[in-house]
C-alpha cells in the first residue's frame, strides 16, 4: 500500500479546525488518523453532516487499510480486527493485535458460566501492559434456537464481551444475534449454502459475518456477494485443518488470501482473517484423558504460534489453560509491538515504596523490559528505593554498555540532573552488573561511590542482605577515602 501522505487526506475533512476530535487542527487529525491514533468517526461533524458525505467517502476509498478494520462488540472490551496495511510486521508496524477467543458450548451451563467469567476476568500484567482473552465464541452444539439464545443471553449477563455466535443453521444464529442485538457480535459462518438468510440477518441486528470456505475462490466470492447485499463487517475463514498434509495447506491460503489483498491490491481479498485453532480438538471424544487433552492443547498451542506468529486477526481456542494462553499472548506482544520504536518509558527518576534519605539508589536503562522486569523485582523485596533509569535509546543494558547508547558520562549527568544530592543523604549508587566495566570512571565523574549490584536484577535480594544491609556508614567511609 502506498504511504498516504496527510496533505491528502487534510483536503478531505470538513476544514473547520473545530477541535471537537481533540485536535487545535484538521491538519493535526490528519497527521495521527494516518498513525491510527484517532478512527474517521473520531471526526464527529464529518460523520455527521449530510454536506462531507462525498468527503466521507472519498477519505474512506483513500485510507482504508487493505485488509479492512472490523469493530466486534461494544463499549470499553470492544475490539477491531484488520486494519493491517503490510504483510510483515517490519516493513511498518501491525495495528490491530490478533483477538483471542475462547470457545464455550451453549448446552452445558457450567461450563458456559465459567468460560465467560474467565474471559471477563482472567488477565497478567506483563512488561507495561495488561494481557487479556478478548471474548467469548459460542457454538450451538445444541443446534436448538432456543437453547443457543439462553446461552448468548446468559453470557451477555455475565459479561459485556464481544461474541462470536457460531453456527451455519440459520434459525439458530438468528435467534442468537436477536439476543445480542446492540452488542455487535459476529455470526460464524456463512456458507455457500446459508449465505443470503446469514447476510440478512446479520443486516437486520446489526452483526459482522464471517464467511468460511476452504475454496478461496468460493471464499472471495460469498465475501464479496455479501458486501455487495449491503453489509460492511465481513470476516473469512479460508479453514484450519490440522491433520497431516492439510495444515500446509491451511496455511497457503491463508497466506494466498494476505498477499492478494496487500501485494495485488485486491479489495475481494481483503478482510479480516478469523484462524480456529479449536480445530485441534476435532476426532477427539469428550472422554480422552489427561495426557491426551495436553497434547491435543500443546497442538492447538503449535496452532496459535503458527498463526498469530503471521498475524491473523481472530483465534478460537478450545483450550482455557493459562499455560497455553499466555504464551499465545507473549507472542502476540512480541509481533504487535511496533518495530519503529526501540521499547523505552521514561529516563527520570522513580519512587519504589516511600523512600528516605537513607534509601539504596539503582540505576538501570530506559528499556521497557529492564524498567518492569528491575521494578517488579525489587517491589517484589517490599524495598523502598530510588530507580534512576539513564536514557538508552530504549536498549538493554549490555548492548547499550557494548554499544555507547550508555557511557559513564551519561549516568554521572543523569545523577546530577535526577536531583538526588537533595534526596539522599548518602553518596552510594547501584548499577546493574552488566555495566561493570563503567564503575570505576563512573566513581570519578560523578563522585559517588559505586556498587556493582547483580547481572541479574532477581538475584537483588541476596546482594541487599550481603552488600547493603547494615552497610552505608561503611560505603560512605570508603566514599569518603574517595575524597582524600
Ligand atoms: S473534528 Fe473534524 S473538523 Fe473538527 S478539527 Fe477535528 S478533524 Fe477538523
Amino acid at each position: 500500500m502506498v504511504k498516504v501522505s496527510p496533505l491528502r487526506v487534510t483536503p478531505l475533512l470538513p476544514g473547520t479546525n473545530c477541535g471537537e476530535c481533540g485536535e487545535e487542527t484538521c491538519m493535526a487529525f490528519a497527521v495521527k488518523l494516518l498513525d491510527h491514533v484517532y478512527e474517521i468517526a473520531d471526526c464527529k461533524p464529518l460523520m455527521k453532516e449530510k454536506k462531507y458525505a462525498k468527503k466521507l467517502k472519498k477519505l474512506k476509498d483513500l485510507i482504508t487499510a487493505p485488509i479492512r478494520p472490523i469493530k466486534v462488540g461494544v463499549g470499553d472490551r470492544a475490539i477491531t480486527i484488520g486494519g493491517e496495511e503490510v504483510l510483515y510486521r517490519h516493513e511498518l508496524t501491525f495495528y490491530s493485535p490478533s483477538a483471542i477467543i475462547l470457545a464455550a458450548p451453549d448446552n452445558n451451563e457450567a461450563v458456559l458460566e465459567e468460560r465467560a467469567k474467565f474471559v471477563k476476568d482472567w488477565n497478567v500484567y506483563r512488561i507495561g501492559e495488561t494481557l487479556t482473552l478478548q471474548g467469548l465464541a459460542i457454538r450451538a452444539v445444541s443446534n436448538d434456537p432456543a437453547t443457543f439464545a439462553k446461552a448468548v443471553k446468559k453470557t451477555l449477563a455475565i459479561a459485556n464481551i464481544p461474541l462470536v455466535l457460531c453456527s451455519t443453521n440459520p434459525a439458530v444464529l438468528k435467534a442468537g444475534a436477536q439476543a445480542a442485538k446492540g452488542k455487535n457480535p459476529l455470526l460464524y459462518a456463512a456458507t455457500k449454502d446459508n449465505w443470503q438468510q446469514i447476510a440478512q440477518i446479520a443486516m437486520q441486528n446489526d452483526c459482522g459475518v464471517v464467511a468460511f470456505s476452504t475454496d478461496l475462490n468460493e471464499l472471495v466470492s460469498l465475501a464479496t456477494s455479501m458486501a455487495g447485499a449491503g453489509l460492511e463487517k465481513i470476516a473469512v475463514d479460508p479453514g484450519l485443518m490440522p491433520t497431516d498434509g492439510h495444515l500446509a495447506d491451511s496455511l497457503d491460503r491463508f497466506m494466498m488470501l494476505r498477499k492478494a489483498a496487500i501485494r495485488k491490491d485486491n479489495k475481494s481479498a481483503g478482510w479480516p482473517i478469523i484462524s480456529v485453532l479449536a480445530t485441534a480438538y476435532i476426532g477427539k471424544s469428550s472422554g480422552m484423558s489427561e495426557a491426551e487433552r495436553i497434547e491435543t492443547a500443546f497442538c492447538e498451542g503449535e496452532l496459535g504460534i503458527t498463526f498469530i506468529g503471521r498475524s491473523t486477526n481472530m483465534v478460537i481456542v478450545q483450550t482455557a489453560d493459562s499455560w497455553l494462553l499466555l504464551g499465545l499472548m507473549v507472542l502476540r506482544q512480541a509481533v504487535y509491538s511496533d518495530p519503529r520504536v526501540h521499547p523505552s518509558v521514561d529516563a527520570k527518576l522513580y519512587e519504589l515504596g516511600t523512600p528516605d534519605e537513607n534509601s539504596p539508589v539503582f540505576v538501570t536503562t530506559n528499556y521497557t523490559m529492564t524498567y518492569f522486569a528491575v521494578k517488579d523485582d525489587l517491589e517484589a523485596l517490599k524495598l523502598n528505593g530510588w530507580l534512576l533509569l539513564v536514557d538508552s535509546e530504549g536498549i538493554c543494558v549490555e548492548s547499550a554498555v557494548a554499544g555507547g547508547q550508555i557511557k559513564a558520562e551519561h549516568v554521572a549527568e543523569a545523577i546530577k540532573e535526577s536531583g538526588l544530592e537533595n534526596k539522599v543523604k548518602h553518596k552510594v549508587v547501584i548499577i546493574p552488573g552488566l555495566a561493570a566495566r563503567l564503575s570505576g570512571e563512573l566513581e570519578g565523574l560523578a563522585n559517588w561511590k559505586v556498587l556493582v549490584g547483580p547481572r541479574d536484577s532477581g538475584d537483588i535480594g541476596p546482594f541487599m542482605e550481603t552488600k547493603w544491609d547494615g552497610k552505608l556508614e561503611q560505603l560512605m567511609k570508603e566514599w569518603q577515602e574517595m575524597q582524600d
